[in-house]
């Protein structure tokens, strides 16, 4: 990683957790607000409840489409689809261990594996408290990997059973994500840890009760968006490229496609770990079945039916899927431009902030890109104290690490080729999710910032696609 230079701007002081007006409230008591106020979101309690009903039928549904017809969509109501997917994913003994046991290793990393302790940000309810983040990631990762491959090599734990139990341990993570948001939920209530409650009770397991649970010094929150989520996914799509391996005697270029893409988003997350304590994840959103659920078990058994597609379709057809060299090439092109904009983008908003609060610090976790620190950025300085970046990607568009997501999603579903619609379930989601991300986000941050937020919105004034939207 580059040494940072100084900032032209850092010579500016920041005032601290202060309290200036803003819109003739003051700064404490503006986020003091917005962290109190309840906004039903996702249709309110009926909404959330629909997805807690609907989201486990439908990962049952597009993974029975996907592995029983070849990615054919089957009419929901199909017998045999059904009768399919029991047989295929009822709940055993032995994926269950399997899933637990990768939890709990995960967790012991968590615990023990040395990195750097990093501070939130000031958080409203705990008096602009700041807590701390054990961000070892990366270690646990490299240790991860490391201790697979032992296992893999020896013999201990094939890479590959993970594909072969793929629905025993997709219906080990829906019950265990269950399980976790009624336990966390009860033990929140139980102790008075709740917070920012509705009152409807469907609602608030939904969103959450606890703002920071923790295991000693293990954040519960952060833990299961980093070391779950993306570890899983990356095992799954690594498990069907052992699998084409021992069947055909190589791996093909879409599949080594999904290796590099879930490889890449997984060890990114690792590496800029200690951008996130500061993320409005960590310091506004509750602990319930909706980062749960999604972490646990949506994310990774659904944002890989590329991996499942490519690995179905192998075996069906007796030979990997294949496309013309331009368009393979093309695929990569896609991902690796939406991967530089993506963690550039990223980088250069957390390394901002952090240079500017003094607590960056360097770390030289591969890879680190041309870009990823700004040297003099421009930027607004608000009442609040916060300071909005609007040099470097930031001038462009105020969500253009969105947009770069979105062209690696989309790249994902690409690869697969246009045979099925179903690995373009994770693009056309993660589209919604976003509009929905930027309208609760752009909410907060007027409320938060006022008039500085309506000058940052002149100044930048599209979201996506500069000149488009
Ligand atoms: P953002 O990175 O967009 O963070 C939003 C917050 O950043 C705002 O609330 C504000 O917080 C601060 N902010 C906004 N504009 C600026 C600016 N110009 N300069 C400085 N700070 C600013 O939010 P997310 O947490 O949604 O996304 C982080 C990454 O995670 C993204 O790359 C996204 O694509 C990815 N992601 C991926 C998902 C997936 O399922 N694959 C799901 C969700 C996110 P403050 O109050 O501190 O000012």
């Amino acid at each position: 990683m580059s040494r940072q230079k100084p900032l032209k701007s850092s010579e500016q002081s920041i005032p601290a957790y202060s309290s200036i007006t803003i819109n003739g409230e003051s700064s404490e008591n503006i986020d003091e607000v917005v962290d109190n106020e309840v906004v039903l979101e996702f249709g309110g309690p009926w909404g959330v409840t629909a997805m807690m009903i609907g989201f486990p039928p439908l990962m049952y549904y597009l993974w029975g489409c996907l592995n029983f017809y070849g990615g054919a969509i089957v009419s929901p109501l199909n017998r045999d689809l059904w009768k399919q997917i029991i047989d295929g994913a009822y709940p055993t003994w032995h994926a269950t261990t399997i899933y637990v046991l990768f939890v709990l290793f995960q967790l012991f990393l968590a615990y023990i594996m040395p990195g750097p302790i990093v501070q939130g940000a000031p958080v409203p309810s705990l008096k602009g408290r700041k807590l701390d983040y054990l961000c070892n990631g990366l270690t646990s990762w490299y240790a991860t990997l490391i201790v697979s491959c032992v296992l893999h090599l020896n013999g201990w734990f094939r890479l590959s059973e993970v594909i072969d139990e793929f629905g025993h341990l997709m219906t080990a993570a829906i019950m265990t994500a269950f399980i976790l948001t009624i336990m966390i939920y009860v033990i929140a209530v139980a102790t008075n840890k709740q917070h920012r409650m509705s009152g409807y009770l469907m609602y608030d397991l939904f969103m959450g009760a606890p703002l920071n649970p923790r295991i000693r010094h293990v954040d519960l929150k952060m833990f299961a968006e980093v070391r779950i989520t993306w570890v899983l996914l990356f095992f799954i799509t690594i498990s069907a490229a052992v699998k084409q391996y021992e069947l055909f005697g190589y791996v093909s270029a879409p599949m080594w496609f999904m290796v590099l893409a879930h490889f890449l988003y997984t060890n990114a997350c690792m590496k800029g770990e200690e951008c996130i304590p500061t993320t409005w994840d960590m310091t506004y959103e509750k602990f319930g079945f909706m980062l749960i659920f999604w972490n646990l078990a949506g994310v990774p058994f659904t944002y890989c039916y590329s991996t499942l597609y490519l690995h179905i379709s192998s075996i069906n057809n007796n030979k990997p899927v294949e496309h013309s060299l331009g368009f393979t090439v093309f695929c990569y092109v896609l991902l690796l431009v939406g991967y530089y904009i993506w963690d550039t983008a990223n980088s250069q908003k957390n390394r901002f902030r952090m240079i500017m609060n003094g607590t960056y610090i360097s770390r030289y976790a591969f890879p680190q890109l041309p870009w990823g620190t700004l040297e003099n950025p421009t930027f607004i300085k608000t009442q609040q104290g916060n300071l909005l970046l609007t040099g470097g990607w930031w001038s462009i568009a105020r969500k253009i690490h969105y947009t770069a997501d979105l062209i690696m999603a989309f790249s994902w579903a690409f690869i697969t080729g246009f045979e099925t619609v179903i690995p373009f379930f994770y693009p056309v989601f993660f589209v919604i999710v976003l509009i929905h991300r930027v309208s609760r986000d752009m909410h907060r941050c007027a409320r938060k910032y006022g008039k500085d937020w309506e000058e940052y919105c002149k100044k930048v004034p599209y979201i996506f696609i500069p000149g488009v939207y």
